[in-house]
């Protein structure tokens, strides 16, 4: 990169907040898997709409690629940068809140804002933002957007999508279009917002979004509840939703070998309940939060007991047990990293078709590679299963990892026979790039001219997601 670049950039955001030492520039160039090590020109963090404007308004002019990044929490190689003539755009000092509203129940906030911080400002409004994921210390609001993230509380609230009313957006020539909206209905003409969200920085650069929030729920009532299979988890998903008012907002199942890596790698996290084939993970969320509600919730669960769907209840007495049991499912992917090699597929099925996923998944990983030990866990409320591979005991990881080619494709083919999708949340990145030129090829080329019609001179995140 030339220095006349880095100078001009210098001069847009100021000279500390360019970053060209090596070892500082780092931690923007490694993700949280370890599996993508990246090359950049230098990291830019803009603090302004304006500033990410004129960057992106001289990287036009000068051919200079530009890399979004929020958090640096996602999954598919996204936000690393490959090339010494390419520049990250770090959002990370683009993080104030704009406007909260609460007759329009919405909150308008700068892109780089850290999902944890929002959840914190809208709780001391009283207000919820439902959003929610393991990585939520660190992600960011754009990314979120950027990748439609979808967490824990999709099953009611919708995945991130659907929490957008509007965005701010800069294009790749530096142009601003503000479409900050908050209204419910406006049916006018294409909907840019759709296009952007999970757009995984190909077609722009989001700097600030309008989200709706919801009243923070009264109540939480959290509940793991055992069972044999997980068909009998579908059974159980089923029978709440057809006999049961108060709002379901998590229903996430979890097999035991993930809660025994969670057991052998995490300190502090007590498994209330002690024999088991497979737990779920229930919530309920309540705006009465009455003591009627609290007895109806224990007599729904009583029921899938007595009816013998689930092996055995426990129901959180407090907000130290339901945060205890909230961390036994965020840190199975922590506890996983620590287990040696995986092979990880985000997969969603149709609801009814779950319990022949896993089945047949885990027949697979065994035949493809025997000893094979598979950490199944997921939003399943919602159809979205990790379908991970830990190593063998004692396998070496790097024969371990050879064997993903093959054994993804036979997962990838079983899950278009059912019907289902090859990246639910997680997107699609570098790492699922060439399944999806593969899989989707009537898509790929809509999306090609969609890129094209935005960003013809292909300065934002090249070779990400497609080529064009
Ligand atoms: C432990 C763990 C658990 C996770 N759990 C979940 C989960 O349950 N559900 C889920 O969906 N994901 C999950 N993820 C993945 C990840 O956290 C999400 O994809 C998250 O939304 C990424 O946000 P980020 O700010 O870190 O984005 P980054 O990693 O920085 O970027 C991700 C992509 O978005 C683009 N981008 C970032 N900011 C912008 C912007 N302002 N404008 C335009 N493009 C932008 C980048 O170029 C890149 O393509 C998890 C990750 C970890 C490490």
């Amino acid at each position: 990169m030339h220095n006349s670049d880095i100078n001009k950039f210098k001069k847009i955001v100021g000279s500390k907040n360019v970053i060209t030492d090596k070892k500082d520039m780092e931690k923007y160039l490694k993700e949280w898997r370890g599996i993508y090590t990246g090359i950049a020109g230098a990291i830019i963090k803009p603090k302004s709409t304006k500033e990410v404007s004129n960057i992106l308004k001289y990287s036009h002019e000068k051919n200079i690629s530009c890399i979004p990044q929020g958090g640096n929490t996602g999954l598919v190689g996204g936000q690393i940068p490959f090339n010494k003539n390419h520049v990250v755009i770090s959002l990370e000092r683009l993080s104030k809140i704009r406007e909260i509203n609460n007759v329009n129940q919405t909150i308008t906030v700068e892109a780089g804002l850290i999902l944890y911080n929002l959840q914190k400002i809208c709780e001391e409004n009283n207000l919820l933002f439902p959003l929610s994921l393991a990585s939520e210390g660190s992600c960011s609001v754009g990314g979120n957007i950027a990748t439609n993230a979808g967490g824990v509380a999709v099953l009611h609230y919708g995945n991130t999508r659907e929490l957008v009313m509007g965005l701010e957006i800069v294009l790749p020539d530096g142009s601003v279009v503000n479409n900050l909206k908050t209204l419910i209905k406006d049916n006018t003409g294409y909907s840019l917002k759709d296009l952007f969200v999970g757009s995984e920085g190909t077609l722009g650069v989001i700097t600030a979004a309008t989200l709706k929030v919801f009243p923070k729920p009264k109540k939480i009532y959290t509940a793991l509840v055992s069972v044999n299979s997980p068909k009998e988890s579908i059974k159980i998903l089923n029978y709440i939703k057809n006999n049961f008012s108060i709002p379901l907002t998590a229903f996430e199942l979890m097999n035991n070998f993930s809660i025994e890596l969670v057991k052998r790698h995490i300190n502090d996290i007590l498994i209330p309940i002690k024999k088991f084939k497979w737990l779920i993970l229930i919530e309920f969320s309540s705006n009465e939060g009455s003591k009627d509600e609290e007895d109806k919730i224990e007599n729904i669960l009583n029921k899938i007991l007595n009816q013998n769907l689930a092996k055995d209840i426990f129901i959180a007495q407090s907000l130290k047990q339901s945060k205890n049991i909230w961390n036994i499912r965020e840190s199975i992917s922590e506890a996983q990293k620590k287990e040696g090699g995986s092979i990880k597929n985000d997969i969603s099925i149709p609801i009814e078709d779950i319990s022949k996923f896993i089945n047949s998944a885990i027949k697979i990983s065994n035949e493809e590679i025997p000893g094979s030990r598979c950490v199944v866990f997921g939003h399943i409320g919602d159809g979205n299963i990790h379908f991970n591979i830990s190593q063998p005991v004692k396998a070496n990881r790097d024969k371990f990892l050879k064997k993903e080619k093959n054994l993804r494709k036979k997962i990838i083919n079983l899950t278009l026979d059912l019907k289902g999708s090859i990246s639910a949340e997680h997107g699609i990145g570098l790492a699922r790039k060439n399944d999806l030129k593969k899989y989707k090829k009537e898509d790929v080329e809509i999306f090609k001219s969609i890129k094209r019609s935005f960003d013809p001179k292909n300065i934002m995140n090249p070779g990400k997601v497609i080529d064009i």
